[in-house]
């Protein structure tokens, strides 16, 4: 072996040492050197084209009758207990239930992973995804990921040995919004009483009994949003079907006080823990409802009542094939 095969060696060992380096993200935050700009130096995958957040333009979401309800079906036992732990980037909650998720479009079923909420440091920012360019105080997302085709959440990330990174039907994040109310609400309370304990990042978890994330689901989940997207913290993997639930929770101001309590890995208030919002770069966001500003193209004179059956069925037609091909690759 010559000098020049020799240096060869050294450099691949290098580029091993950055790959490795990358998929375990490095040390990233929301701001400054570590912040979302920064994000795909040490993880590429976040500078891909199908990103999440987004902001949603409820006037551009497709109708899909293929949207069906969602079964959202936890086992529980006398023993059923919720673990909550601050991670440093936000308080992540687990359940020792198996709660399946089906319907809701999907042709497999998930398996529910993990919960977590991003906020902001006031009330006019936090939510990751916006709708209609208007940001929420408060995003709750429930991970879940393809129990018929991956063993692990992990392993449907793609960053398991089983299957490579870039497989879309990995993980199902549901995302629920909390607008700002003035009374608290009773749901979180139960959660929100052990802030004091998970206060500094890395804290001991704290497991309660008598709080579950199901129960924050809004009251209705028949409508929602579906888009094709990523992990929204590094390393950004393209692997989620994304499900924005149209209606909101609430959260009040004194609770999300208790939320920004908590303190980061820099001992600093732990707020603003969202990503600004990804361009869709031609991704087709669809809807399992007509929205509001839902409006047919001004070329087509075949509907005209947009809540007849009739409609419905011509507007199903309309969905462009490359659509389908999409939404059917994540499912
Ligand atoms: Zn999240």
């Amino acid at each position: 072996m010559g000098k020049q095969s020799s240096n060869l060696v050294m450099s691949l060992g290098v580029l091993v040492l950055l790959a490795l380096s990358g998929s375990v993200a490095g040390h990233w935050g929301y701001e400054g050197e570590g912040g979302p700009d920064h994000w795909a130096e040490t993880s590429p995958e976040c500078a891909g084209s199908s990103q999440s957040p987004i902001d949603v333009k409820t006037g551009d979401a497709k109708f899909d009758a293929d949207l069906k309800d969602f079964d959202i079906i936890p086992e529980i036992t006398e023993d059923t207990a919720t673990t909550i732990v601050n991670n440093g980037h936000t308080m992540v909650m687990t359940t020792s239930a198996q709660v399946l998720v089906s319907g809701g479009g999907f042709p497999e079923t998930y398996k529910v992973a993990q919960a977590h909420m991003h906020w902001g440091s006031n009330n006019k920012v936090g939510s990751e995804h916006t709708v209609d360019a208007t940001a929420f105080p408060m995003e709750m997302h429930i991970v879940t990921y393809n129990f018929e085709k991956y063993s692990s959440v992990v392993e449907a990330e793609g960053l398991g040995p089983v299957l490579g990174s870039g497989d879309a039907s990995g993980l199902a994040v549901l995302g629920i919004f909390f607008s700002l109310s003035a009374n608290d609400n009773p749901q979180l309370e139960p959660l929100l009483a052990h802030m004091d304990a998970i206060h500094a990042a890395g804290s001991n978890p704290v497991t309660i009994s008598d709080f579950h994330m199901w129960d924050l689901l809004p009251s209705s989940t028949r409508n929602f949003y579906r888009y094709s997207g990523s992990l929204t913290t590094p390393t950004c993997n393209e692997v989620v079907a994304w499900t924005l639930f149209e209606e909101k929770n609430t959260i009040s101001e004194a609770q999300l006080n208790r939320l920004r309590s908590l303190h980061d890995d820099f001992d600093a208030p732990l707020q603003d823990n969202y990503r600004p919002v990804m361009p869709m770069n031609g991704r087709t966001l669809t809807a399992s409802f007509k929205t509001p500003s839902y409006e047919v193209d001004d070329d087509d004179t075949s509907i005209e009542d947009l809540d007849g059956g009739a409609a419905q069925t011509t507007v199903t037609v309309l969905l462009p094939s490359l659509l389908l091909s999409v939404l059917y690759r994540f499912m």
